[in-house]
């Protein structure tokens, strides 16, 4: 099998495993493990956006964090710039974090009410010692201008502001360390649609014009689309497809990636598409299904399906999917 990263890619995610124990008996000892992420492997490439989609709980946002050690791993390697993130040192990790951000679906949670914006943007450039107070404060004028706001807004207070505002400042948050790789994490989900495109066109005008590199998660296929050069599809832990947003909007591969093409709403109402609807409901990671995780609700489901798990394999030019309708055997 061929892997998917390469050497040119400014982030490589190879075997990432984030489980977490669960606790029981009278000794509190370890029963069983969720398996949040098990064995996640891709790339991005500089000035890229590779979308991240699932259904709630599949896992999406745990990479997000773990990639940027905000959750401890349980395996697997993540290299930035050819420094493995998940094994460097205190030291190490505080130099390569300024070049590595997040925006948080809900800014307003990591927001202190009691500091004006201004003062919790320039937070970051506090805590690396960069610049004199009054530097920091051009810089934060600065970063405000870029994600559409005015020089006032830096002496507001959080809840002076709209959820638009809010995300912009995020946003802003995430800029003022002048980040190469920014995890967007549900960035517009709680927005409304109009919102939602003023804040992903910001986001991609800044991509243009700063050079940065988004792992863009959602679980909205339609927002995903409008912003993502290649799209990877997440299914309870495992990614079971990745491919060039074209390829993969015009060519689902694997069946639950079909399933969730076959739910996004047609604008014209004279177009109809049919609806593939999956039995039952997504399996718990406390105990994922064997072979194949998505074989309960497969309508293509094949007895081997149930007994071995496929590899990822590239079934068309930089199409990978997992599954055994494409596997060579
Ligand atoms: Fe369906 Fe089998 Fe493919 Fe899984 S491996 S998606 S069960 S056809």
């Amino acid at each position: 099998m061929r892997e998917q990263t390469n050497d040119k890619d400014l982030i490589q995610v190879e075997h990432l495993v984030k489980y977490y124990p669960v606790y029981g008996g009278v000794f509190r000892h370890v029963v069983a493990w969720v398996k949040a992420v098990d064995d996640v492997s891709f790339g991005i490439k500089e000035g890229e956006t590779l979308g991240l989609v699932g259904e709630s709980g599949c896992g999406k946002s745990t990479v997000g964090h773990t990639m940027l050690r905000l959750l401890a791993p349980t395996g697997g390697q993540v290299k930035f710039d050819g420094v493995d993130i998940l094994a460097a040192p205190e030291r190490t990790l505080k130099n390569i974090r300024r070049n590595l951000q997040i925006v948080f679906q809900d800014p307003f949670a990591s927001l202190d009410p009691r500091l004006p914006i201004g003062e919790s943007i320039a937070e970051g450039l506090k805590i690396h010692k960069i610049g004199t107070p009054q530097e920091r404060f051009e810089r934060v004028l600065e970063v405000l201008s870029k994600v559409g706001l005015e020089d006032y807004h830096a002496m507001r207070y959080p809840h002076e502001f709209s959820g638009g505002q809010r995300q912009r400042i995020g946003i802003a948050r995430a800029l003022v360390l002048q980040p190469q790789f920014i995890v967007l994490d549900e960035p517009v989900s709680a927005l409304d649609v109009a919102i939602q495109a003023e804040v992903l066109n910001i986001l991609k005008y800044l991509q243009r014009d700063l050079g940065l590199t988004y792992l863009f998660i959602a679980h909205n296929l339609a927002v995903v689309e409008h912003i993502s050069d290649r799209v990877a599809v997440m299914y309870l832990g495992k990614i079971v497809e990745l491919a060039g947003r074209d390829e993969l909007f015009r060519n689902p591969l694997h069946p639950y990636t079909r399933a969730l093409m076959s739910a996004i709403p047609i604008p014209d109402p004279t177009l109809k598409r049919e609806q593939i609807i999956l039995k039952g409901d997504v399996p718990s990671p406390l105990n994922p299904p064997p072979g194949c995780r998505f074989h309960p609700r497969c309508p293509q489901a094949m007895p081997i399906c149930s007994q071995q798990e496929p590899e990822m394999q590239e079934a068309a030019p930089e199409q990978w999917v997992c599954c055994w309708l494409y596997q060579e055997r």
